[in-house]
């Protein structure tokens, strides 16, 4: 029996019977053939809360390398192993002044988790530089390329969480890289913290330092307290909820997300209903960030959804405003 503390953030303390890393399709699918579709894939766990106390079987996706396939003096194709680290990838790419991914810089996880959630933070999503992926199907065995049209990317959504869930692994993601890369400084976070190193024309390394900088400072590291970063999405409500409610909460932060909806953050919503920082037990929101729910220590998996029910319940009996999970929930 394996232990799984080790490969999930939230540090649950799971357990499986077979746990198995796979380095390519090959070796993927004769591990598929002899354990079935049915098992559970793991990137780095940082989207994962582990509510079963003990799997079957887990595969971890191992798979490396990074391709050039195509370029030009524009731009440049690059093909990734989707167990290649997320963050390493991004300052590869930084490295290379190729632009495109530097705002989603620090992210944790693994390459082939990114397009799952379609991730996104200060400004970015990997949708605006994703070109297409391979996946292998799980029954089937067969290998299939998805381009960017039919992945159906949207807020912290793809195809893969909808009609594709547990359908298929994901091997190998493609991105197109500027190579006359243009700085998206428009998060004001982001911003802010240039001005505050005086850097008005900032690169695309500067611009991945900066949001190391405020990432560090402000989100609760894993290796130090267990969480999966922001437990919930930002609900997006249509515009004549959001003209009801702005009555109530004038002072109430909102996004456009189109002429019809609007985002609001979710973070306010709890840190409103008076629950920044909130314990019990083991398990609570951060102090500095309410929309991290956080394993002070030893948290079952159970305590925490409790906990998620909880925030979710009593911001809904203050607001009327469902926020839904973006962790995946095991
Ligand atoms: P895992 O947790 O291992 O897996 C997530 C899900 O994807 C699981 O259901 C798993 O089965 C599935 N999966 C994983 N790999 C594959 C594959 N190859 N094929 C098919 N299915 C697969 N997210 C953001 O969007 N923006 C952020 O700014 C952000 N910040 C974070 C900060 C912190 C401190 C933490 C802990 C998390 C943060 N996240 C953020 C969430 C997380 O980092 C991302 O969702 C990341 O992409 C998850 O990658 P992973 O490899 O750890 O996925
Ligand atoms: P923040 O800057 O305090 O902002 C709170 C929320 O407001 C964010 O979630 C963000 O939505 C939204 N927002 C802020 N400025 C916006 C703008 N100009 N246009 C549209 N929406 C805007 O957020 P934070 O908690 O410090 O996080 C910073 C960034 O990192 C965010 O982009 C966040 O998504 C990302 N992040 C994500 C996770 C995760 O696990 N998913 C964890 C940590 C940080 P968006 O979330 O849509 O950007």
């Amino acid at each position: 029996m394996k232990n799984l503390l080790a490969y999930n953030t939230f540090k649950i303390n799971s357990t499986c019977d077979n746990l198995f890393e796979f380095y390519d399709i090959a070796g993927l699918k004769l591990l598929l053939t002899s354990y079935g579709s049915g098992v559970k894939v793991l990137g780095g766990g940082s989207n994962v809360l582990m509510m079963t106390s003990h799997f079957d079987t887990i595969f971890i996706n191992r798979i490396k390398g990074i391709q050039i396939l195509d370029e030009n003096e524009d731009y440049c194709l690059v093909e990734v192993g989707a167990g290649e680290n997320w963050h390493q990838f991004v300052m590869w790419a930084v490295y290379h002044n190729l632009g495109g991914l530097e705002n989603l810089a620090l992210i944790p996880g693994t390459v082939g988790a990114a397009p799952i959630q379609n991730i996104g933070a200060y400004g970015t999503e990997q949708q605006s530089s994703f070109v297409s992926l391979k996946a292998l199907n799980r029954k089937g065995l067969f290998t299939t390329v998805f381009e960017n049209a039919v992945c159906e990317f949207g807020y912290r959504d793809s195809v893969f969480k909808n009609e594709l869930k547990d359908q298929f692994i994901i091997t190998h993601v493609t991105y197109r890289f500027d190579k006359k890369p243009i700085a998206n400084n428009s998060y004001k976070d982001v911003k802010e913290k240039l001005q505050s190193k005086n850097i008005t024309h900032p690169s695309i390394k500067d611009i991945a330092e900066t949001v190391i900088e405020i990432r560090s400072a402000k989100l609760p590291d894993p290796k130090v307290i267990g969480n999966a970063g922001s437990f919930f999405k930002n609900p997006v409500i249509s515009k004549s909820a959001f003209e009801n409610l702005v009555v109530n909460f004038p002072d109430m932060p909102h996004y456009l997300v189109d002429e019809s909806f609007i985002k609001i953050p979710a973070a306010w919503l709890i840190d409103q209903s008076g629950l920044k920082g909130y314990r019990k037990g083991d398990t609570g929101t951060h102090i500095n960030q309410a929309l991290v729910i956080v394993n002070h220590g030893s948290a079952t998996g159970e305590e925490i959804f409790d906990m998620a029910m909880h925030i979710q319940k009593v911001v809904f009996e203050k607001f009327k405003v469902t926020i839904e999970p973006e962790v995946n929930i095991w």
